[in-house]
């Protein structure tokens, strides 16, 4: 099998990269190695940023997310029983987000790739990058119970953190960076209307707690436990009280409580892994950085990399010039690091750390404070929040 781009991995970054090469004529071919109704169920972000936004308009696939997506323009804040709107458009120049899950993205991308795109195999599982900085790349891979070759002029690995493309780069070319936390979310889906119509951070003495929505009936809601909880170990009506708890204010505000649908733990990981390419093979999204999702970035990153690729295969395509290609390391890691710094700002703002002292205490809640009170720090947040520049 040949093709000019092999993408390997059906996340965001895979299926929207293989959209935005569609677009400019250039063809590819995306290796899965879960199934599709794997893919289409896998419970993630939900916050698409500005730039997000209109990246998947532009691309011909903001259809239905313009229909049943939420436009939002704030997150309320709240801490010491008080609560605090952080208003976008008023600090950002208009700036705003849409609630949109993550698997409804993936749905509308791989819709269009199966009616109007290249190949996009499933269960197609990418067992090594071969010669990435050779003039021929090769992806070995799995698909139907036998052994295949993808020959590529480029492999984008976009196999998320788990994935084989990182590998490819020899060990003495990489620098990793990273941070683990010793605390991950309890994240459930409830059948119920979200008892707030914008996502409440919530900043207790007993943990961080998220109120976040999927569609006006369906509430996504996060608690912060220990790192290694199993959500087994977590009853509904426990998970409730605790949420009512963190969320609790002086005004009497309520939390409405519904069924329980679903319930998993997600890790918090900080990771960059640089540089982002090695010869013609290039990582984009989580196969080369993590963040913790407290800033609702993930998604977003991979967006952001997967534009500056497209970009940079369209214009060698057209003018011969490689020097785009030659800077997606570069230009990536600077909006990746900018990202890094507000997850981890936003984590550490918001969560208790098992070993914080009284000082610290008092300093986090001193930061907020400072959030709440000054229109440049508030201004900070909400530029971050809302997006980076694509580059
Ligand atoms: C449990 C969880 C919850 C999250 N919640 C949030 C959130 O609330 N907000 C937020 O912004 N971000 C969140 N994230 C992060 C966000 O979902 C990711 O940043 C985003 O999915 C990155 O997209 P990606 O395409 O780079 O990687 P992925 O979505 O991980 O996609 C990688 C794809 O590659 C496939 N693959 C892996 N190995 C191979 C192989 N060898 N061969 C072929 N295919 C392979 C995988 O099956 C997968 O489909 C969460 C992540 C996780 C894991």
């Amino acid at each position: 099998m040949r093709t000019t781009v092999g993408i390997i991995g059906a996340g965001p970054a895979g299926l929207l990269l293989a959209r935005l090469l569609h677009n400019a004529g250039i063809g590819s071919v995306v290796l899965e190695s879960r199934d599709r109704a794997y893919v289409e169920r896998r419970q993630r972000a939900g916050i698409l940023e500005q730039g997000t936004v209109d990246v998947l308009r532009a691309a011909g696939a903001g259809a239905r997310m313009d229909r049943e997506g939420l436009p939002h323009e704030g997150i309320e804040l709240r801490f010491d029983r008080r609560r605090h709107r952080v208003d976008f458009p008023a600090l950002t120049a208009g700036r705003s987000v849409m609630v949109y899950a993550q698997t409804e993205v993936c749905k509308d991308l791989i819709a269009l790739q199966t009616e109007q795109g290249g190949p996009l195999l499933f269960e197609a599982e990418a067992l090594a990058v071969e010669d990435a900085d050779g003039d021929r790349p090769r992806v070995r891979f799995r698909h139907e119970g036998r052994e295949d070759v993808l020959e590529c002029d480029y492999v984008a690995g976009c196999d998320g953190f788990w994935g084989v493309s990182r590998s490819a780069v020899p060990a003495d070319r990489s620098q990793i960076f990273e941070r683990t936390y010793p605390f991950g979310w309890l994240g459930v889906l409830a059948d119920v209307p979200p008892s707030h119509d914008e996502l409440v951070y919530a900043r207790h003495e007993r943990g961080f707690a998220l109120l976040s929505m999927r569609s006006t009936s369906v509430s996504r809601l996060y608690l912060q436990v220990p790192d290694g909880t199993d959500a087994g170990d977590w009853r509904d009506e426990e998970i409730w009280a605790e949420l009512e708890r963190r969320f609790e204010t002086a005004d009497g505000w309520r939390l409405e409580r519904g069924p329980i649908t679903q319930k998993s733990v997600t890790p918090m990981r900080s990771f960059v892994h640089e540089p982002m390419r090695h010869g013609r093979l290039f990582l984009a999204g989580d196969a080369a950085h993590i963040v913790p999702p407290t800033g609702a970035k993930g998604l977003n990153l991979a967006v952001g990399d997967v534009v500056t690729l497209a970009r940079a295969l369209a214009h060698e395509r057209r003018t011969g010039s490689a020097d785009l290609l030659d800077a997606y390391s570069e230009t990536c890691l600077r909006r990746v690091w900018q990202a890094e710094r507000f997850s981890y700002d936003m984590t550490t703002l918001l969560h208790r750390h098992p070993d914080a002292t009284p000082f610290e205490d008092r300093l986090q809640l001193a930061r907020l404070a400072r959030i709440t009170t000054s229109r440049a720090a508030e201004t900070d947040l909400a530029e971050a929040y809302t997006g980076f520049r694509l580059d």
